[in-house]
């Protein structure tokens, strides 16, 4: 089974790979037998394509991805069930597995919507971009990284992305290279832009959050609502407690509080609280 070890973002393809004749191999205990069928488990015609819409776009929101789940069943006559997202990304996915590619759940730090990513699982450091980044471009992504992650608010702007040009230990970059870099990290959807100030985006956290938690082992914190990774985010300001939470979790715990207080130490949280934001038509609460 390991013959096909492709590193290569591109596996998957039309052609459906070699016969299953081990997924039978039940992997219960994670799958807890959702009550999928067996025949409903193989991949077909629906599957497929939403897998290829996955590989252009690469990441998106929950919504998107139910329409298109919709529009795949529909399109190819299979059985469509609403509530059945899950079992069929899963499906998916057990033959993403063996090319060490996975599609990924993840909420975004700007509006608390759930995004779907697929993501390369084989290398989960900054080496998988070598490919589409030059060595002193990828160490200036590092130390954008970095700039992000050891923030207090998971941002850096852009003054300060130039700035740390002047450290670089590869071929340093002029002000307009950065900047030309800096807007294609935001086109292949690594980094995100809002008023000269840069975070990590949604697809990025989904996909590299192994790699962070290894190497930012001192300075990541996980939200304190939904216990992901947190960057863009509220900090309690009572030093022994000091918990994060992320804009969209203070929203929805907040909500309708008229004296909001630290859901650990009970300090009154001293932070606008922000609305909650709605995917624009339906408004599940
Ligand atoms: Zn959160
Ligand atoms: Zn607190």
């Amino acid at each position: 089974m390991a013959s096909r070890s492709s590193s290569s973002t591109a596996a998957g393809g039309s052609d459906s790979p070699q016969k299953p004749t081990k997924t039978k191999r039940t992997r219960r205990k994670t799958r807890k037998a959702r009550a999928v069928g067996d025949m409903s488990r193989q991949m077909g015609e629906s599957h497929r394509r939403f897998l290829q819409t996955m590989m252009v776009s690469g990441v998106i929101d929950e919504q998107a991805a139910k329409a298109l789940y919709q529009y795949c069943c529909e399109t190819h006559h299979t059985q469509y069930a609403p509530d059945k997202l899950e079992d069929f990304i899963d499906i998916i996915n057990s033959r993403l597995q063996p090319m060490f590619m996975q599609i990924r759940k993840g909420m975004s730090e700007d509006n608390g919507l759930q995004y779907y990513a697929l993501v390369n699982m084989a290398e989960t450091d900054i080496t998988r971009m070598s490919s589409d980044y030059a060595d002193n471009e990828l160490e200036l992504f590092r130390k954008t990284m970095d700039l992000i992650v050891c923030s207090e608010n998971g941002k850096a702007s852009s003054t300060d992305i130039l700035n740390s040009t002047d450290s670089m230990t590869t071929r340093k970059m002029k002000k307009s290279e950065t900047e030309h870099l800096l807007s294609r990290l935001v086109h292949d959807k690594w980094l995100s832009e809002k008023r000269g100030e840069y975070t990590l985006s949604t697809r990025c956290i989904i996909e590299m959050e192994p790699y962070i938690r290894t190497m930012y082992q001192d300075h990541v914190k996980v939200c304190h609502i939904c216990r992901n990774i947190a960057f863009q985010c509220q900090i309690c300001e009572n030093p022994t407690c000091g918990i994060k939470i992320h804009n969209p979790c203070v929203a929805r715990y907040f909500k309708g509080k008229s004296e909001p207080r630290c859901p650990s130490c009970d300090d009154f949280w001293p932070h606008e609280i922000p609305e909650v934001k709605r995917p624009h038509s339906q408004s599940r609460r």
